[in-house]
Protein backbone atom coordinates (compact mmCIF):
# COMPACT_ATOMS: atom_id res chain seq x y z
CA UNK A 1 0.00 0.00 0.00
CA UNK A 2 2.01 3.31 -1.37
CA UNK A 3 1.29 6.63 0.81
CA UNK A 4 0.03 9.71 -0.47
CA UNK A 5 -0.07 13.36 0.31
CA UNK A 6 -3.03 14.76 1.64
CA UNK A 7 -4.61 18.28 1.78
CA UNK A 8 -6.70 18.28 5.06
CA UNK A 9 -9.15 20.94 3.71
CA UNK A 10 -9.59 19.26 0.06
CA UNK A 11 -12.93 17.82 -0.06
CA UNK A 12 -11.72 14.79 -2.88
CA UNK A 13 -8.84 14.08 0.07
CA UNK A 14 -11.72 13.90 2.07
CA UNK A 15 -13.63 11.40 -0.27
CA UNK A 16 -10.53 9.61 -0.70
CA UNK A 17 -10.67 8.97 3.12
CA UNK A 18 -14.03 7.98 3.54
CA UNK A 19 -15.27 11.31 5.71
CA UNK A 20 -17.49 12.43 2.67
CA UNK A 21 -19.62 10.23 1.22
CA UNK A 22 -19.55 9.02 -2.71
CA UNK A 23 -21.25 6.43 -5.80
CA UNK A 24 -17.79 4.69 -6.03
CA UNK A 25 -16.71 3.14 -9.65
CA UNK A 26 -13.57 1.80 -9.81
CA UNK A 27 -10.94 1.74 -6.67
CA UNK A 28 -7.20 0.48 -6.53
CA UNK A 29 -4.21 1.87 -4.26
CA UNK A 30 -3.83 5.13 -6.22
CA UNK A 31 -6.73 5.97 -7.82
CA UNK A 32 -10.71 6.53 -6.99
CA UNK A 33 -13.30 6.82 -9.45
CA UNK A 34 -16.74 7.87 -8.51
CA UNK A 35 -19.71 9.92 -9.90
CA UNK A 36 -19.93 13.37 -10.21
CA UNK A 37 -22.29 15.09 -7.79
CA UNK A 38 -23.39 17.53 -10.24
CA UNK A 39 -23.03 15.51 -13.41
CA UNK A 40 -23.37 16.79 -16.82
CA UNK A 41 -24.88 13.61 -17.80
CA UNK A 42 -26.40 9.98 -16.73
CA UNK A 43 -22.82 8.17 -15.87
CA UNK A 44 -20.53 11.23 -15.47
CA UNK A 45 -17.50 10.45 -13.21
CA UNK A 46 -14.51 11.89 -11.63
CA UNK A 47 -11.34 9.45 -12.04
CA UNK A 48 -8.62 11.10 -9.48
CA UNK A 49 -5.09 10.22 -8.49
CA UNK A 50 -5.35 9.76 -4.49
CA UNK A 51 -2.05 11.78 -3.85
CA UNK A 52 -2.88 15.34 -3.62
CA UNK A 53 -1.91 18.02 -6.38
CA UNK A 54 -4.30 20.64 -7.38
CA UNK A 55 -2.87 20.35 -11.28
CA UNK A 56 -1.28 17.78 -13.55
CA UNK A 57 2.12 19.22 -13.27
CA UNK A 58 2.09 18.94 -9.40
CA UNK A 59 1.24 15.16 -9.05
CA UNK A 60 4.31 12.80 -9.31
CA UNK A 61 4.19 10.87 -12.85
CA UNK A 62 3.83 7.87 -10.91
CA UNK A 63 0.97 8.49 -9.48
CA UNK A 64 -0.74 9.32 -12.96
CA UNK A 65 -0.30 6.26 -14.92
CA UNK A 66 -3.42 4.59 -14.25
CA UNK A 67 -5.91 7.62 -14.34
CA UNK A 68 -6.41 7.04 -18.73
CA UNK A 69 -6.34 3.23 -18.62
CA UNK A 70 -9.16 3.47 -16.23
CA UNK A 71 -11.10 6.29 -17.77
CA UNK A 72 -10.99 4.26 -20.85
CA UNK A 73 -12.32 1.01 -18.83
CA UNK A 74 -15.40 3.05 -17.11
CA UNK A 75 -16.11 4.34 -20.69
CA UNK A 76 -15.64 0.84 -22.37
CA UNK A 77 -18.36 -0.69 -18.83
CA UNK A 78 -20.71 2.24 -19.58
CA UNK A 79 -21.23 1.30 -23.26
CA UNK A 80 -21.29 5.16 -24.35
CA UNK A 81 -21.00 5.59 -27.61
CA UNK A 82 -19.97 9.12 -27.20
CA UNK A 83 -18.01 10.62 -24.45
CA UNK A 84 -15.72 13.28 -23.26
CA UNK A 85 -12.68 13.06 -21.42
CA UNK A 86 -11.40 16.33 -19.89
CA UNK A 87 -8.96 17.79 -16.92
CA UNK A 88 -8.71 21.21 -16.26
CA UNK A 89 -6.16 23.15 -14.81
CA UNK A 90 -5.85 26.40 -12.86
CA UNK A 91 -8.83 28.59 -12.96
CA UNK A 92 -8.88 30.30 -16.06
CA UNK A 93 -9.23 26.53 -17.48
CA UNK A 94 -12.46 26.31 -15.40
CA UNK A 95 -10.96 23.91 -12.43
CA UNK A 96 -13.04 24.53 -9.44
CA UNK A 97 -11.51 21.59 -6.93
CA UNK A 98 -7.96 22.06 -6.49
CA UNK A 99 -7.32 18.13 -6.88
CA UNK A 100 -6.15 15.91 -10.44
CA UNK A 101 -9.03 14.78 -11.56
CA UNK A 102 -10.30 13.50 -15.12
CA UNK A 103 -13.98 13.61 -15.92
CA UNK A 104 -15.49 11.18 -18.06
CA UNK A 105 -18.63 12.49 -19.44
CA UNK A 106 -21.10 10.02 -21.66
CA UNK A 107 -22.73 12.38 -24.33
CA UNK A 108 -26.50 11.35 -25.37
CA UNK A 109 -27.73 10.56 -28.63
CA UNK A 110 -30.36 12.41 -30.13
CA UNK A 111 -31.97 9.51 -31.31
CA UNK A 112 -31.03 7.05 -28.69
CA UNK A 113 -30.39 8.51 -25.81
CA UNK A 114 -27.29 7.53 -23.79
CA UNK A 115 -28.07 3.87 -24.45
CA UNK A 116 -25.42 2.96 -21.67
CA UNK A 117 -26.14 0.61 -18.69
CA UNK A 118 -23.88 2.26 -16.12
CA UNK A 119 -23.84 2.82 -13.29
CA UNK A 120 -25.63 -0.08 -11.85
CA UNK A 121 -26.28 0.15 -8.32
P1 LIG B 1 -15.94 22.43 -13.19
O1 LIG B 1 -16.97 22.50 -12.10
O2 LIG B 1 -15.79 23.72 -13.97
O3 LIG B 1 -16.04 21.19 -14.06
P2 LIG B 1 -13.72 21.07 -12.10
O4 LIG B 1 -13.07 20.55 -13.36
O5 LIG B 1 -12.80 21.46 -10.97
O6 LIG B 1 -14.57 22.31 -12.41
O7 LIG B 1 -14.76 19.97 -11.64
C1 LIG B 1 -15.10 19.74 -10.32
C2 LIG B 1 -16.20 18.71 -10.35
O8 LIG B 1 -16.32 18.16 -9.06
C3 LIG B 1 -17.57 19.30 -10.73
O9 LIG B 1 -18.08 18.59 -11.85
C4 LIG B 1 -18.41 19.06 -9.46
O10 LIG B 1 -19.75 18.74 -9.74
C5 LIG B 1 -17.67 17.89 -8.82
N1 LIG B 1 -17.84 17.76 -7.37
C6 LIG B 1 -17.68 18.72 -6.42
N2 LIG B 1 -17.90 18.21 -5.20
C7 LIG B 1 -18.20 16.90 -5.36
C8 LIG B 1 -18.53 15.82 -4.49
N3 LIG B 1 -18.60 15.98 -3.15
N4 LIG B 1 -18.79 14.60 -5.02
C9 LIG B 1 -18.74 14.41 -6.35
N5 LIG B 1 -18.41 15.38 -7.24
C10 LIG B 1 -18.16 16.61 -6.76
Amino acid sequence: MSTFKMAANCIFCKIIKGDIPSMKVFESDKTLAFLDINPLSYGHTLIIPKHHGAKLTDIPEEHLTELLPIASRIAKASGAANYNILQNNGRLAHQEVDHVHLHMIPKPNEQEGLGIQWPQQ
